[in-house]
This record gives structure tokens, sequence and C-alpha cells, in this order.
């Protein structure tokens, strides 16, 4: 017989000494994912049985393994909403979530009515599923091309009870732009990572499709692809806002130049990085 603390604090400990940082994190929230409780140590001399202790040394030594936390769990939060993921879905990040502030932004600042948005590269849907949830009348489209990827999507915006229209299409792809028009704005966190990046990434990270991750030698390739193919899907005076990895701004901030667009502002995420962009396209844009 084992009690709830003393499994919890061998749980820590088997952590610990495969170098996980946020052990006692990673451990409560799999106690929480397996007992379905907020705070599975509220009764921590109770003991616990034996199927209870087969999934949780099950997943303790998933997470041992290097597999992310995120995907043990199936779900995880971003924003005010929850998202399933797994295996060929990148995880949503906090740092997205200035994506979203600039998006919500732009919007207000120049009152756009009943926005219609479109997310390009959406993954498991995060920022177009908020987006929708969060602005009245809006109309959200969200691209994604990875088989895997579309399904976590579709599952999503289920899940949200949301209204994003889930199109599965290949954003590289010019001849898929010329069907949507008339976006008041375009957003996207493409896959940014360099190649040295791609070679050097954490074990967790290593996890996750590299297909949402590789943005090609120098991390640029999909903003210089995609901006000149859906500018044209963009109303003039229409919004792009792109997110990008450390030290890509003033690069990412030229190709957007270099396709007609006044930069309007950069903005750091949560850590002090410059991370998101947000750019207009003037009035003599119609490329
Ligand atoms: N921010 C992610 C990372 O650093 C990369 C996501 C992306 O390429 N869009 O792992």
């Amino acid at each position: 017989m084992v009690s709830r603390i003393e499994l919890y604090k061998n749980c820590v400990r088997k952590l610990n000494s495969y170098g996980i940082t946020d052990a006692e994190f990673d451990a409560m929230c799999i106690f929480q994912d397996v007992f379905r409780e907020r705070n599975p140590l509220f009764k921590p001399n109770e003991d616990v049985d034996s199927p209870h202790i087969y999934k949780i040394y099950d997943d303790i030594g998933f997470r041992c393994d290097g597999k992310p936390l995120q995907y043990i769990l199936g779900v995880w939060d971003f924003w005010k909403y929850t998202f399933r993921v797994g295996e060929g879905v990148l995880i949503p990040r906090p740092d997205t979530e200035t994506l979203i502030e600039n998006v919500l932004d732009t919007v207000k600042k120049n009152q756009i009515k009943a926005p219609k948005i479109l997310d390009l590269c959406s993954g498991s849907g995060c920022i177009a599923i908020t987006l929708d949830k969060e602005l009245f009348d809006s109309a959200v489209y969200a691209v994604e091309n990875s088989d895997k990827a579309f399904e976590y999507l579709e599952e999503n915006i289920k899940l949200n009870n949301s209204g994003v229209t889930a199109v599965k299409a290949d954003a590289l792809v010019p001849g898929n732009a010329d069907k949507y028009g008339d976006f008041d704005i375009i957003v996207s966190n493409p896959p940014y990572l360099t190649a040295d990046e791609m070679n050097s990434l954490q074990k967790e990270v290593q996890a996750e499709p590299a297909e949402a991750l590789f943005g090609g030698k120098d991390g640029l390739d999909f903003y210089r692809k995609i901006t000149p193919i859906w500018k044209n899907s963009l109303k003039t005076g229409g919004f792009f806002c792109y997110e990008f990895g450390m030290g890509q701004d003033s690069a990412v901030g030229e190709i957007l130049k270099q396709n007609g667009f006044d930069i309007l502002k950069f903005s750091q995420d949560g850590g002090g990085i410059i991370r998101t962009v947000t750019a207009k396209k003037t009035e003599d844009n119609n490329g």
C-alpha cells in the first residue's frame, strides 16, 4: 500500500533524477489528471489503488523519457480556453498570447465591426478559436495543411463551440489564396526556427512536429512566401499580424515593407523578447 503523498514524493524524486526541471508541477498536473481532482493531495494519507498507481507510473515514465507534459495530459490551456493536443500538433505557447493581444488591440483601435480574420498555419487552432471567441460577430477562417494537426483543429473548434471555418490547404501554394478575400486581418504564427535551432532542440520540443517548427535555413521562408501570396486576400487598409522568433524582427519587418506594408508596431512577449509585428496594407498597395 502507498499513500497519495508517498506516491507523489516518489514521482517528484524520479522526475528530478531524470533532470525534469518542473518536477513538482509536472507530478501535480499528472495527479490532477489521473485522479480527476483539483487538489489530489487534499487527503494525503489516503491509500492509492493499483490501477491509479500503474497509470501514474506510466505517465511519469513518459515524462522521464522526454514526452511533453501537454501531450501526456492531452489538453493545454491558452488564453481563457482549453485545447486538445497530442503528437502531430504544436503545443500552444504563452508567447503566442502576444499575437492575440495585437489582433484584439487592432480590432478595437480601428473600430473594425464584424471582423473577418484569417489564421494561416493554424495548428491546434488556438489563435483562430481564441479570436473567434473574443470578438463579437467575427468570421474567422483557419488554414492548416497537416492531416494530424487538422484533426486537432476540427476537434478544438467543436470542443470550444466556436464558429471558426477550418480550411485544409497549404498556405504556401499561391492558388489557394485566390479563393479567399476581403479579410480585415491576417494572422499567423508560422514555423520559424532556423536550421541551427532545429539541431539543438530541447528533447520535449523534438517530440513536436518538425513541420510546425522549421522555417528553412534562416527561419524566414514562411514570411517570404506567405506575405506576397496572401496580401491580395487582405482589404486595402487591412492588417498582417505575425509572430516570429528572437532576433527576427527586422528581417520580418523588411519583408512586410517590401510587400507594401507600413509597420505599425513590434511587441514584446512576457519574457521581454520582441515577438510580434502588426503591419498595415497601405492604400496604394492592391498588389
Ligand atoms: N515558439 C516555438 C519554439 O520556440 C516555435 C514555434 C514556431 O516555429 N512557430 O519552440
